[in-house]
């Protein structure tokens, strides 16, 4: 009965045990300086928002970057795995409102409950380099950073046009508007509103941004594509129509073309909505004006619908006429609802000989379609539009004959000598929005004086401190701006009085370089030391999910730009390698709270333990992709771990007295035992280094256990020899440590290990070990697969006809004809042509 009570697996006293032993250690999961000599290792998983509760996609997440540390430490890499939390944003505040608890101590104590959660779930993360962004350790970096910007030209300050959602009252980014939602609130449209607002210049690294996704081949190509389509790079030109009036003042119409080839075939100026001339012309013309503004109307419905790119065409014509600079030749100015505002100048030249929408418009609404480009061979019964680069120009003067790319160029340089137009790249990138209309985020380091303008906070008065216990209400404006001690201030320049900006940072710079952060977080002089964030510096892998794709990961790129450029690092890029896990769902869902289908990790781990939640997570599918989340699944994950448990603890004895023993050569079943497990052992390792099918390996070491419990019998007569016991148990409890760190560091405890199991060498495979000595090959009848043979894996071509020939079902299906040739392709295949 003792035994019993010895052999039950109990996660419940073995996990708390470990837990405690490492938290008492924090060396252990520590990064080391530089000066170790050990080669760098820095996995990353992304930050999470603290809501107060990890879900299972964050156990997911952390699981597999846990799992990667821990192997990359016993491949005795310098590893730093670091944690922290994306503290600052609107959940807090509306908590606040809500339970009128202040949103730092809302904030303070989600933390505080998931590092709780982490540290239960056996998590290996350097707790010193732990980073809050909403702690002014932190945040005054935000601060300094805006100010270099500033100083470099890379900050400004417009009225624009922005997206605000009236939910969040604040001001959202392009990439945060979802569908024309608010991307927190799906089902709240987004406004728009002229407001002053600071922005970031990404727009002057789109190229760079663009560039680099070349070389960014350990990140996945769905990423490197959404980038890429964001960015939106297009090449052309800009040139001026000139508006046909009275007197010598010419009014320009900038127009984007990226065919300026065709601009003999355009037959109209059309211009968006909102588009500065359009409002000259409605304020001299009411009846224009109603027609403009039901434009207006329909595009804002398109934008908040989702479908911009699908809204149904709709134009009206100003009366006026506009002057191609080419030809002189007149066309009418158009107002049409499928032009933007925000997107290249918010005018276009009309081509419908050769472009879809064009040409679809002009047939609507009865305009001319002239046909400028031919196809290089055929001239006649041309089907328009004609939209292919492929052909020459007609109709268009002395250009007639040129390659539409010849006249792209050579209309450019005349556009250039006339100073009426200009090649042009345009990206749809569009500059980072920053400011937010909250409390609850960094204060924007600007002081507004009467007398000088826009004035720096000066570096020594950093951090620009966010005042604590204010009220917060939701009418709209800045909450900051509510607060006199504040807002008041004397100007730095002039000592006069003056006014702090009231606005505060996007949460996304908070998350654009944290990164640097944890290399050096305890930093007070400076955002972090150069020389170790040179040491740290690409991320080795970066782990987190895809909907990052282009908010943060576009950010934080432009952000290692900025700060390369300021000197501060090397690096071109934050990460080597990304890795974008799939969606934990359920019952054909994603995991959530409000669909009801969450399962809670803490849950999981109360019933099976942390190593069984953590293990199914990576054994339950590719990690690439979604996890359809089963109970049933987690239990028998749970079983087998204990399976393990009874399988090392019943022979740890003998494995114990025979460490340092020398092994003889194995044969016989010793033999089959350790081909299995060096069979294992390289698999595991192949998927560390790349190909990330943990599934896969928690599957191999299912199989291993599988071989080694069959053996039962002979492992119990002693048959094994105690070396090679010994070799089989601690290789297996070391290829169990990133996926089970509990169980693994207990087995190590009882296997005779008094060193940590995460300081101990990650097993390597012995090829000669590995190798099979005999080989299945298939065997055909007519090119059939009719059976396969076991043969000596250097059996001669001779050997292996025979062994086919001998085989019961060969002989069944042969029975009575004749084989009338055998085809050996040593150790592949045998077919035997039979009549
Ligand atoms: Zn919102
Ligand atoms: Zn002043």
């Amino acid at each position: 009965m003792v035994e019993d009570i010895e052999l039950r697996y109990d996660p419940a006293a073995i996990e708390p045990k470990w837990q405690q032993q490492w938290a008492a250690n924090p060396a252990l999961y520590a990064a080391e300086p530089a000066s170790c000599g050990k080669p760098k290792y820095y996995v990353l998983e992304m930050l999470p928002y603290p809501s107060g509760q990890l879900h299972m996609g964050h156990v997911r997440n952390y699981s597999i970057g846990d799992a990667l540390a821990r192997h990359m430490w016993m491949r005795g890499y310098n590893v730093l795995h670091p944690m922290g939390w994306d503290a600052f944003g609107l959940p807090a505040e509306n908590a606040a409102l809500k339970n009128h608890t202040p949103p730092r101590e809302w904030t303070q104590s989600n933390i505080a409950a998931m590092k709780r959660q982490m540290l239960r779930l056996g998590l290996g993360y350097d707790w010193a380099t732990e980073v809050t962004t909403c702690l002014p350790e932190y945040y005054r970096w935000n601060q300094w950073f805006f100010l270099r910007m500033y100083e470099k030209g890379l900050v400004y300050r417009k009225k624009s046009k922005v997206n605000w959602c009236p939910e969040c009252a604040t001001v959202l980014a392009n990439e945060q508007v979802v569908d024309g939602c608010c991307w927190r609130h799906e089902t709240t449209l987004v406004e728009q509103r002229d407001l002053v607002q600071w922005f970031f210049r990404i727009t002057a690294y789109a190229q760079e941004l663009l560039d680099g996704l070349e070389k960014l081949d350990g990140w996945p190509e769905k990423v490197r594509t959404m980038q890429r389509n964001w960015i939106g790079r297009s090449e052309g030109t800009e040139v001026d129509f000139f508006l046909e009036e009275q007197g010598t003042e010419k009014t320009r119409i900038r127009v984007f073309t990226t065919r300026v080839d065709t601009i003999f075939g355009a037959t109209s100026v059309q211009l968006a909505p909102q588009h500065e001339l359009v409002t000259r012309f409605t304020a001299a013309d009411p009846k224009l004006k109603t027609q403009v503004d039901e434009l207006i109307e329909q595009q804002k419905k398109a934008r908040e619908a989702g479908d911009l790119g699908a809204i149904e065409k709709h134009g009206v014509s100003t009366g006026h006429f506009a002057v191609n600079p080419y030809n002189g030749q007149r066309v009418p100015i158009w107002v049409a609802n499928y032009i933007l505002a925000d997107y290249g100048t918010g005018a276009i030249m009309s081509v419908p000989a050769h472009d879809e929408r064009d040409f679809e418009f002009a047939t609507k609404y009865g305009l001319d379609i002239v046909q400028v480009i031919k196809p290089v061979l055929k001239s006649e019964g041309v089907e328009l539009p004609f939209c292919s680069e492929e052909g020459v120009l007609v109709n268009s003067g002395e250009y007639d004959g040129l390659s539409c790319e010849a006249a792209q160029k050579r209309l450019q340089e005349i556009a250039v000598r006339g100073t009426f137009g200009e090649p042009k790249v345009t990206f749809r990138l569009k500059d980072w929005g920053v400011s937010r209309q909250r409390y609850w985020g960094t204060p924007i380091p600007m002081i507004h004086c009467e007398r000088d303008g826009l004035v720096q906070v000066p570096d020594e008065q950093l951090p620009v401190m966010l005042p604590e216990r204010i009220e917060i209400t939701q009418q709209g404006g800045s909450p900051l701006s509510r607060v006199p001690d504040f807002v008041n201030v004397a100007c730095p320049k002039c000592g006069g009085p003056a006014k702090r900006e009231t606005d505060t940072m996007d949460t996304f710079v908070d998350s654009s370089w944290y990164f640097y952060r944890y290399t050096d977080a305890n930093n007070n002089k400076v955002p972090f030391d150069s020389a170790v964030a040179r040491y740290w510096f690409p991320i080795d892998q970066y782990i987190g999910g895809v909907e990052h794709a282009i908010l943060h990961l576009i950010y934080s790129r432009f952000w290692t730009k900025v700060m390369r450029d300021l000197g501060l690092i090397d690096n071109d890029e934050p990460a080597r390698r990304l890795f974008t896990q799939g969606m934990v769902i359920k019952d054909g869902a994603k995991m959530s709270k409000s669909k009801g289908n969450a399962v809670s990790p803490d849950e999981m781990v109360g019933r099976y333990g942390a190593d069984a939640a953590r293990m199914y997570s990576l054994f339950a599918a590719p990690p690439d992709r979604d996890l359809d989340w089963q109970e049933d699944g987690v239990a028998g994950v749970s079983r087998f771990l204990a399976r393990v448990w009874r399988l090392v603890t019943k022979y740890a004895p003998v494995a114990r007295a025979a460490r340092g023993q020398q092994m003889e050569a194995p044969t016989g079943e010793a033999l089959k035992q350790l081909r299995k497990l060096h069979q294992t052992i390289a698999k595991i390792t192949l998927d560390f280094e790349g190909r990330w099918h943990f599934n896969t390996c928690v599957a191999a070491i299912m199989e291993l256990v599988n071989t080694m419990q069959a053996a039962d019998a002979q492992l119990a007569a002693g048959e094994i020899p105690a070396p090679v016991v010994h070799e089989l148990l601690r290789s297996l409890v070391l290829l169990l440590a990133p996926f089970a760190p509990h169980l693994a560091a207990e087995l190590w405890e009882q296997l005779g290990e008094t060193e940590p199991i995460l300081r101990a060498v990650w097993p390597v495979s012995d090829p000669e070990l590995a190798r099979e000595d005999e080989l299945e090959i298939p065997v055909q009848i007519n090119g059939k697969l009719v059976t396969v043979v076991r043969v000596a894996i250097d059996a001669a071509p001779k050997a292996i006809e025979a062994a086919a020939l001998a085989d019961e079902k060969v002989q069944s299906r042969t029975a009575g004809k004749t084989v009338a040739k055998v085809i050996v392709v040593p150790g592949k295949l045998v077919n035997l042509v039979v009549k």
